[in-house]
């Protein structure tokens, strides 16, 4: 299987397997007598050793598991909230798919209502599916594509959100990923209601807008501290403890007179000690409210 100069000799193995298995040869570099024999791994471990633990993780398939701050980070992605809805109930499997309107008993078929070619579920339509893969072959590297489309769902999803693993000349690849995976979804509901929905390239042009757009508005969020800000200038009302005194006087004394209207040129009996006894433990100006607005000299008092 192997070429004199150490390559994987194609035309032999070529003819004998499927794509997807050539796919995954060409990315094993050939056996070569220097590097010593095969030895099983486990890929589930960054050290590749096995333990319970981990194998107890796959097979509960809790992204959590895998990444324990998955369910927080969603909320913390810098997209329009619309995206980060649309990853937590694809995470939680909840996406109206084919496979998953059947499931439900809302539909017969399974199948794929675009390409026909297969069933549509969470991964056929945001990583399979001719448009979807049309889209990723656009921004995978070559060498990382193998690894890309090998993963389960579950894995894939969450390896593109949380890291650069594939595409590690992208800072903004999370963001990037997450926004297309919602377009690709949107697309996908607007072209079975038959709508125009324009070529891939739109995809790409829309998902590269909302990107900056998003990044634009949280950086101005930011830069101006609005939130802060708000914070700042804005305080609950507290009314103070002689206004309230005072107000509670008013209205003892005006529950005293008849009724009509009376008008007082000078702050009624009672209150008038009141206020001096606040002035006092405030130290603040005779005549004036302790906040500094004059309290009742020359108030008229209504008393229907
Ligand atoms: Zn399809």
């Amino acid at each position: 299987m192997v070429t004199n100069d150490g390559l994987w000799d194609w035309d032999r193995i070529g003819s004998s397997l499927p794509r997807i298995a050539l796919d995954q040869i060409a990315s094993v570099p050939p056996p070569r007598a220097g590097l010593g024999g095969d030895f099983p791994v486990w890929r589930w471990k960054d050290k590749r050793v096995f333990t319970t633990r981990s194998a107890y993780a796959f097979l509960a398939l809790d992204p959590g598991t895998h990444y324990p701050a998955v369910w927080k980070s969603i909320w913390k992605l810098i997209v329009p909230q619309r995206v980060r809805v649309f990853v937590w109930v694809t995470l939680h499997e909840r996406l109206l798919t084919n496979a998953e309107r059947v499931r439900r008993h809302f539909a017969n078929s399974d199948l794929c209502g675009i390409c026909g070619g297969a069933k549509e579920d969470l991964e056929h339509v945001l990583r399979s599916c001719a448009i979807a893969k049309g889209l990723w072959l656009r921004l995978i590297p070559s060498g990382a594509r193998v690894s890309f489309f090998s993963l389960t769902f579950k894995e894939w999803f969450c390896k593109n959100l949380f890291d650069r693993t594939f595409v590690t000349t992208d800072d903004e690849w999370p963001r990037r990923f997450a926004i297309m995976c919602w377009l690709l979804w949107k697309r996908r509901c607007r072209l079975l209601l038959e709508e125009d929905v324009g070529v891939l390239d739109d995809v790409l042009v829309t998902g590269n807008c909302l990107l900056m757009q998003t990044k634009d508005a949280f950086t101005m969020l930011v830069g101006s501290n609005a939130r802060n800000a708000v914070a700042r200038t804005w305080c609950r009302p507290q009314p103070s403890r002689d206004m309230n005194k005072v107000a509670d006087s008013l209205a003892q004394r005006g529950r005293e007179l008849g009724a009509g209207s009376s008008a007082f040129y000078l702050p009624p009996e009672g209150t008038t000690a009141l206020v001096i006894q606040e002035q006092g433990a405030s130290g603040a100006v005779p005549g004036m409210h302790a906040r500094g607005a004059p309290v009742i000299s020359g108030a008229a008092v209504g008393i229907g």
